[in-house]
């Protein structure tokens, strides 16, 4: 009762923002027991602390073309929750930014970054900025000018960004340079950094890595391998790359790959030399999937379609939120697949979230199986303070062990009496009583 009126108090002093308040409704959802047993959660306000962003920085972005005409797009940081550690959480560059979406993406931010065990808050930031078919220069004029607001609210121990769609090794560089110069100290303020300048082996592939090391902790419960195992992965960028190469090693098969536009499925699936024409088409900043069903003729370009049409075993969604709907679900479940790792944010929509929970198939989400990659950053920033640099496998092993304590977590937070996992319960309930805790033992502020 308490946390309808929560949530139509949210709704009526948030008009219109869709993806936060589904975001804020499904975690609520799933702490009316945990809720219930702990009455002085909600007696002392955390709730509502928590669902509101600590401070939100919006501001303007000129910048100029390579033909001399200005710009103006617009800016964000949401600094969502500090209590467990800085904030922190990634930057994304897409034209349909905007503060609903930064507040969903930053809310979830919180309880993944405590499921890593990692001291870490909750921000996330962006803008409306189309990085598509831009030069480099104008890429880094943009990134500059971005900078020369947000640099005052960062540092290595308040806010630390990273990447996200649309923001890749090359624009953290870009922001970077222009924080180091404004600030006039070389610090771990960013994740995701090259290697030469501070930057993490792994850091690159963590998200997709982690989501099949998450995958892989799932199908386990179920005396499952990934070996020989067909796999559908959306999207084309950071996460669905790190994704197919570690499915592929462990014996996968990935047979789709998409963007905005359609779906590329391939029979045979991806193999080390086509990872890596992946790589190069995404390099080009191109419209990047069709070009692959060229390249490898037994491939064929879906136009209009997501990929969860295709009978696969695993389903990795890995490009944008709720691209997965309702009747992708039921073609999921029809298709007999077993199991779904998000390696992008909300990729599922509530309807499809729905159908798969009742069909009682493994499901993973994002919260806990894309939790690789902030976790990755927070090892990033402990070498930065360290003023060390570990080695790939040193790297690999904690974000396995990292990905095997999250999965714990969910397993005692979330088992059902007839021994189901409930996945998104037990991550939202472990997430949410660490911060919750923090929050209780710090007083009201
Ligand atoms: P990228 O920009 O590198 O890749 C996103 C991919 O998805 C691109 O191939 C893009 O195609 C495609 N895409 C975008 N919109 C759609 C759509 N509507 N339908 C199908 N495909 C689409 O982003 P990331 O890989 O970094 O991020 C992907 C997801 O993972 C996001 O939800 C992000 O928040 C989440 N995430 C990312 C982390 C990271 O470390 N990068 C960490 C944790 C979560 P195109 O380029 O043609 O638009």
């Amino acid at each position: 009762m308490e946390l309808e009126k929560i949530m139509a108090e949210l709704e009526r002093r948030n008009p219109g923002e869709v993806e936060y308040l589904q975001a804020v409704h499904e975690v609520l959802e799933s702490l009316e027991d945990t809720l219930n047993e702990n009455p002085h959660i909600v007696e002392s306000g955390v709730i509502e602390r928590m669902i509101d962003p600590d401070r939100v920085l919006t501001f303007k972005v000129p910048w100029m073309d390579d033909n001399g005409k200005v710009h103006v797009n617009r800016g964000y940081r949401v600094q969502y929750n500090n209590a467990i550690g800085p904030y922190k959480g990634g930057i994304r560059f897409h034209p349909s930014v905007n503060l609903s979406i930064l507040k969903f993406l930053g809310f979830e931010q919180i309880f993944k970054n405590a499921l890593t065990t990692l001291p870490l808050g909750g921000g996330k930031g962006g803008s409306d900025f189309d990085p598509k078919g831009k030069s480099d220069a104008e890429i880094m004029r943009f990134c500059q000018s971005f900078m020369l607001e947000l640099w005052k609210i960062l540092g290595p121990d308040q806010d630390i960004p990273a990447g996200d769609i649309g923001v890749g090794a090359r624009e953290v560089g870009y922001m970077f340079g222009m924080y180091k110069k404004l600030s006039g100290v070389h610090v771990g303020t960013f994740t995701g950094k090259g290697r030469n300048w501070g930057g993490s082996l792994i850091r690159p592939e963590a998200t997709g890595f982690g989501a099949t090391y998450f995958a892989q902790e799932m199908l386990k419960v179920k005396g499952e391998t990934f070996e020989g195992k067909v796999v559908a992965i959306s999207g084309f960028g950071n996460v669905a790359w790190g994704a197919a190469q570690k499915v592929t090693e462990l014996g996968g098969k990935v047979v789709t790959l998409s963007g905005p536009d359609g779906y590329v499925y391939d029979p045979d699936g991806l193999d080390a030399e086509k990872i890596e024409y992946m790589l190069e088409l995404r390099a080009s900043n191109q419209d990047i999937v069709k070009p692959y069903s060229y390249e490898f003729p037994n491939a064929k370009f879906v136009e209009g379609k997501h990929p969860w049409e295709v009978k696969v075993d695993i389903a990795m969604p890995c490009a944008t939120q709720n691209e997965l709907n309702k009747e992708d679900a039921e073609n999921l479940v029809k298709n007999g697949c077993m199991c779904i790792s998000e390696g992008a944010n909300m990729p599922c929509t509530p309807e499809a979230i729905d159908v798969i929970m009742e069909s009682k198939m493994l499901y993973a989400p994002g919260k806990a199986a894309n939790a690789g990659g902030v976790a990755v950053s927070g090892l990033e920033m402990t070498q930065n303070s360290m003023k060390l640099s570990w080695t790939r496998e040193e790297v690999d092993e904690r974000l396995q062990q990292i990905m095997k304590d999250i999965h714990n977590a969910c397993v005692e937070h979330g088992k059902e009496e007839d021994g189901y996992i409930n996945y998104p319960k037990g991550a939202n309930i472990a997430g949410f009583l660490k911060v919750a805790n923090a929050m209780l033992d710090q007083g009201v502020i």
